[in-house]
């Protein structure tokens, strides 16, 4: 039942929609298979009107709470989001404190989770006396295990990673190159830095760790991570976890779905950087004659290029504030009209990777855009931008082989090259291409009855509500 008796979980989610998502599927599991109720507490800082509609969709068993507005006006203005979302958390602990407390009077709480950058929320947690504390880890084990060996890193490393002769080797892990190693981490007098460190430690304060990945697109890694390690908070990848109904579903269909209806099967390669990403003017206009000349139809969510205003702005909202259309190449929408679609701002994502008419995609590898891409099988291109995306490339490339990254050059001959290899290549692309479905199958054989991401998730579920 969904009464007070029932067990309740309290999940913080920090800023960002690639965060929000996948603690919402989590939520949305734990309600419909184990009986849990779920409360998602929420950043006042992220209040924007994608999240708001997105929190509004969540379905009965869920609750959404804002906390309250945080004043940062004291950090630089230039301060990293890392920074920003660590700074939002650590001075929210007395007021979530109180929040979890009373919610433990009301309800039978059995449980907090706290994402990647939430880790001080467990002080609240502690304080209030919430049984549990878990971490949720909404990117891959490849991440995890740098996270988790940070500290020792930070000793045997003392220089810059991107000065590094060698590629960073970590068990199980496929080896980084330096400048490819996680973004707030190569600048060391970067505060976020200290902050990525101070979480790192803090990971093995968990009762235990939540990832969303599977063993298939990084074995090696789940194979390291899942022994048991005393020091070492046990381990669950219990995803793909991606995005199910959505807010868009009330809405009437979106016209880029209509437009995919029109084109053949595979024959599409959709672009798009996540719920933040732009690129720099230069690139942008680069990427859109390479899509042109690589002949391939292409379905592209546009934003104003990342060089027009604040840095961080986009992540919060997606919505672009200035018209992204006028940065393009002159002629470029005429000359492209019959083959390629614009798109500003934000496409229903998942439903476009579920079209039969899309063949690739050029991602940002943000996390959750990767998952969503292996589990309706589509290859990819990557071109990563921030936070651990260049290593998610690095992992996917020449790990697994389930993308083929665009040279660091970013010019529109390479663009184009490696759109086309990765459409309808017969060397790497078909490798490629083959290896994506091997990867969807077993994405969904685990999230299947007794597969094992919905194994571990109900061993989880078990020891909360025993
Ligand atoms: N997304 C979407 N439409 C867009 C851009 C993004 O639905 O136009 C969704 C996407 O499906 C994914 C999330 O937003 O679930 C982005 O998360 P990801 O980890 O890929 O990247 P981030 O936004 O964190 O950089």
């Amino acid at each position: 039942g969904r009464g007070p008796a029932a067990p309740h979980v309290a999940m913080l989610v920090t800023p960002g929609m690639g965060h929000l998502i996948p603690l919402a599927e989590l939520a949305k599991r734990l309600v419909a298979r184990h009986g849990v109720r779920a409360t998602l507490l929420t950043f006042a800082s992220t209040a924007s009107a994608t999240q708001r509609k997105f929190l509004a969709s969540l379905p009965a068993g869920i609750e959404s709470v804002s906390l309250p507005p945080v004043d940062l006006s004291d950090l630089p203005p230039d301060a990293a989001i890392e920074t920003l979302m660590s700074e939002e958390c650590v001075r929210l602990v007395p007021v979530l404190t109180g929040i979890l407390a009373r919610l433990r009077e009301t309800t039978r709480l059995v449980a907090f989770v706290a994402d990647l950058f939430g880790t001080d929320s467990f002080d609240a947690a502690r304080d209030a006396g919430v049984p549990r504390r878990y971490l949720f880890f909404p990117t891959n084990l490849h991440a995890l295990t740098l996270l988790l060996n940070l500290p020792e890193l930070d000793v045997s490393i003392p220089g810059k990673f991107g000065d590094l002769a060698e590629p960073v080797r970590l068990p199980g892990c496929v080896p980084i190159p330096g400048p490819d190693i996680l973004a707030p981490l190569q600048d060391k007098s970067n505060p976020c830095y200290k902050w990525m460190l101070h979480h790192g430690k803090r990971y093995h304060e968990a009762d235990a760790i939540l990832v969303n990945t599977f063993d298939a697109v990084e074995p090696d890694a789940a194979k390291e991570l899942r022994l048991q390690k005393p020091g070492r908070p046990l381990v669950y990848p219990i995803g793909p976890l991606i995005q199910t109904n959505t807010a868009d579903d009330a809405s009437p269909r979106a016209a880029c779905l209509d437009w995919l209806d029109r084109q053949p099967a595979k024959s599409v390669i959709f672009v798009s950087f996540g719920s933040g990403g732009s690129l720099p003017t230069e690139q942008m206009r680069e990427l859109a004659l390479g899509l042109e000349l690589s002949g391939q139809r292409f379905l592209w969510v546009v934003r104003s290029p990342s060089d027009e205003g604040d840095v961080n702005a986009n992540y919060y909202d997606a919505e672009s504030k200035k018209d992204p259309f006028g940065y393009l190449p002159d002629g470029f929408t005429e000359r492209t009209k019959d083959v390629g679609l614009l798109v500003p701002s934000w496409a229903p994502q998942t439903k476009v990777l579920a079209h039969p008419a899309t063949g690739g995609f050029l991602t940002h590898c943000g996390w959750n855009s990767v998952l969503e891409s292996l589990l309706h099988g589509v290859p990819m291109v990557a071109w990563p931008l921030f936070a651990e995306q260049r290593q998610n490339a690095v992992m996917l490339t020449d790990g697994v082989g389930a993308s083929i990254r665009v040279p660091e050059s970013k010019g529109r001959s390479k663009i184009a090259a490696v759109v086309r290899e990765v459409m309808e290549g017969e060397g790497r692309g078909a490798a490629v291409r083959a290896k994506v479905a091997e990867l969807r199958q077993a994405a969904v054989d685990g999230l299947r009855d007794g597969g094992v991401a919905t194994a571990a998730l109900a061993e989880v579920a078990d020891k909360w509500t025993v």
